[in-house]
């Protein structure tokens, strides 16, 4: 895949050692199954390819640093405090963003969005923002009761992966009785329930 726009200032395999240079050889190559996804998603969308290919590659950029760094950006970066009460799980999407503009030259806010949102989702998702989360969701090397269908759902209809994969991801961290961050339930309102 080569890029051909300059969304970046780097080529393809520059960006990817950077990333990879970031994260263990596992995450690594769950990033490289996201950017396959996504770009699939994005083809049968008739979505942006680059921006989406971008996004899955740079999306769990942050996700091994530790939480001190994490700490230090809430405080220094003028993000809401209370983030402070979550751990790293919402942190590396929401402020993994920042991390990706500063250290990877990104400055293209539906990359960043799409970052910010993977994890939690939003009200509102752009193409490109579901594509990221459901491809995060489905790429190939995951493997968890109901993959199967969602992987289904979200070929057949990006958005109807979108809602398979909030409901069953809120589900799960009910049954594991995990702090649920606000902003995810506004996810699940807003996208789930078919009547009040
Ligand atoms: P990954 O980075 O590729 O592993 O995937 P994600 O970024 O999508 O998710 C990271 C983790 O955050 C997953 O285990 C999700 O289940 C979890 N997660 C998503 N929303 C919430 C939430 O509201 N609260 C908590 N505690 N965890 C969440
Ligand atoms: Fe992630
Ligand atoms: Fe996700
Ligand atoms: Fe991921």
């Amino acid at each position: 895949f080569t890029y051909q726009e300059n969304i970046v200032p780097y080529s393809r395999a520059e960006l990817a050692q950077k990333v990879a240079a970031n994260l263990s050889e596992s995450r690594f190559q769950h990033c490289l199954r996201v950017e396959e996804t996504a770009i699939k998603l994005a083809e049968l969308n008739h979505a942006d390819v680059e921006r989406a290919a971008i996004a899955g590659l740079v999306h769990d950029y942050a996700k091994q640093l530790p939480d001190e760094v994490f700490i230090e950006a809430i405080h220094e970066a003028g993000f809401d405090p209370e983030l402070l009460q979550y751990g790293n799980a919402i942190w590396h999407g929401v402020v993994g963003a920042y991390f990706i503009e500063r250290d990877l030259g990104i400055h293209d806010e539906t990359i960043l969005n799409a970052v910010r949102r993977h994890t939690i989702g939003a009200p509102e998702m752009t193409v490109i923002d579901q594509i990221l989360f459901v491809a995060d969701f489905i790429e190939p090397g995951r493997d968890f009761p109901g993959v199967v269908q969602a992987r289904e759902t979200a070929f057949a209809d990006l958005a109807a992966g979108v809602r398979f994969e909030i409901l069953n991801t809120l589900t799960f961290l009910i049954e594991g009785q995990k702090k649920i961050y606000p902003k995810t339930i506004d996810t699940y309102n807003a996208w789930v329930p078919t009547q009040a």
